[in-house]
């Protein structure tokens, strides 16, 4: 039986707290002659399909991190300076915090909030692997952190990758090609239940990011292809979201593919489609406060 979709090349983003970009491409080198640099993320290498690199003494090490080119985009939209206060809201198993670190040169501070006590354990993990030392580790549930707190007095960038159904993932790709059980009907009426009760947590998360006094720049992510997980979840927001001074801004300008054309403004979104673009199923959203002047920043 032929796969229908093929198989994803293997990306690897370069922890540049670790290791030179250079030097880790010359390192790869030695295992494909065909890695090159993506096209859309600076730190991130592409190899062949297959590439094994579970054993490698840089990932083992945490020089570099196994990282899809999909789930490198929010980090990457939300561009954080060095020396910005940053929080990462729903933050294990870390790979985005890490990345959130390294685009900050390890300067400033990422205050990364996980409510599970296992996923915290990770994140714990992934922080300490990746030498991310300007990370604080916070076991909170971040819907009930108070914005006016003096400690989030100077946090201007919040990314939200929130938890989701993950249907944009391989695992749910597979599954989406089986065909349907005998109790299909209730399967799916129960997934749909799933999906309404997580969407209605996204909205609550993002318009709490949204609250925070200081923040110019919020990216909310999903690994969902679902509408009601994505543009839908925008769209409740943006009203208010627009009362305190947020626009839509277009991460990746460059990219094609933009959200479902189902309200005004949805083709700043970004979408990555697992058949489409051979990547894991992603949704982007990039929130500025009007004043930052948004041409500049994509
Ligand atoms: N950003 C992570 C990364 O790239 O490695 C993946 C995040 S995962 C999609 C969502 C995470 O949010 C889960 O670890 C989940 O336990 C956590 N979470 C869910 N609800 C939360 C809440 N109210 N406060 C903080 N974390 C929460």
């Amino acid at each position: 039986v032929s796969n229908p979709v093929p198989a994803m090349p293997r990306y690897v983003r370069v922890n540049t707290l670790k290791i030179s970009f250079v030097e880790a491409l010359r390192s790869l080198q030695e295992v494909s002659h065909e890695v090159e640099q993506d096209n859309l993320i600076p730190d991130l290498l592409v190899l062949p399909a297959g590439t094994d690199l579970h054993k490698h003494p840089l990932v083992l090490q945490g020089s570099l991190l196994l990282q899809g080119k999909a789930s490198c985009m929010p980090a990457q939209a939300l561009a954080p300076v060095p020396g910005w206060e940053v929080l990462d809201a729903c933050a294990a198993p870390g790979n985005k915090t890490v990345q959130l670190a390294a685009l900050m040169k390890g300067q400033g501070r990422v205050i990364a909030c996980e409510v599970n006590e296992n996923r915290v354990k990770r994140l714990r993990e992934t922080v300490c692997l990746a030498g991310a030392s300007n990370v604080e580790v916070w076991h909170q549930d971040f819907l009930r952190i108070d914005p006016t707190l003096p400690e989030f007095a100077k946090v201007k960038g919040i990314l939200l990758d929130p938890s989701c159904s993950g249907s944009g993932t391989s695992v749910q790709r597979l599954d989406h090609l089986l065909p349907s059980a005998a109790e299909g009907r209730s399967e799916d009426e129960l997934e749909k239940q799933r999906v309404e009760q997580l969407a209605r947590f996204q909205q609550t998360a993002l318009l709490h990011a949204l609250s925070f006094p200081a923040v110019e720049r919020v990216v909310y992510s999903t690994c969902s292809i679902h509408q009601r997980e994505n543009e839908d979840v925008v769209r409740f927001v943006l009203p208010q979201a627009i009362a305190q001074g947020f626009q839509l801004a277009s991460p990746f300008p460059s990219w094609p593919h933009r959200g479902l054309p189902v309200f005004d403004g949805a083709h700043h979104l970004l979408r990555t489609d697992p058949s489409r673009d051979n990547m894991d199923g992603f949704f982007v959203a990039l929130f500025v406060q009007n004043a930052m002047g948004v041409d500049e920043l994509c």
